[in-house]
């Protein structure tokens, strides 16, 4: 696995990018770049760490059952409660460029079932019981209603777009 000087750069911008949106986790199909890598830190703060970045992922070994709530940067506001394994392993290149097949579990593996999921397109919400998703289902038609206007009018926002966004979610959301 080839790791590039570019490469870095944008696993910079997106930590950058997590830390500024609070987040413990983000796919980078989330900010429109078109490679299968994730990271994470799941102490959302840059002093503490770990800071992880996980390219080319793959779950296996998923164990056990576990629930507990999850948002996401791209739904901002909405929350639920979502089933996922408890622990799990991950097959993936670090940012060294080097093979690492780990053991998680906990708030970790809840982290990488998100991100993997973000990466197959899938979002949390997709996850969702019919009866957990019924009480928000208005605000998930509103992100739907929203997403479709943007890509109508030109496509989904990349990195310039969500950081002219994050005044106005900071003052409605936190
Ligand atoms: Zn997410």
């Amino acid at each position: 696995m080839r790791v590039d000087s570019q490469l870095k750069e944008l696993v910079d911008e997106m930590f950058e990018i997590m830390y500024e949106f609070r987040g413990v986790g983000l796919a980078a199909n989330q900010v429109n770049l078109p490679i299968r890598l994730f990271i994470a830190n799941p102490s959302g703060d840059k002093e503490e760490g770990p800071e992880l970045v996980f390219i080319n992922p793959e779950i296996n070994k998923a164990k056990g059952s576990t629930e507990a709530e999850e948002g996401c940067l791209s739904l901002p506001g909405l929350n639920a409660h979502v089933k996922r394994n408890k622990s799990l392993h991950v097959n993936a290149y670090d940012l060294s460029g080097n093979e690492v097949n780990t053991e998680f579990d906990g708030f970790m593996a809840r982290i990488i079932q998100h991100e993997v999921d973000h990466l197959d397109g899938v979002l949390f919400i997709d996850r969702l019981t019919d009866e957990l998703r019924r009480p928000i289902q208005e605000q998930i038609q509103k992100f739907e209603n929203a997403f479709e206007t943007r890509q109508k009018s030109g496509g989904i926002p990349g990195i310039e777009a969500m950081r002219s966004e994050i005044a106005i979610w900071e003052k409605k959301y936190c």
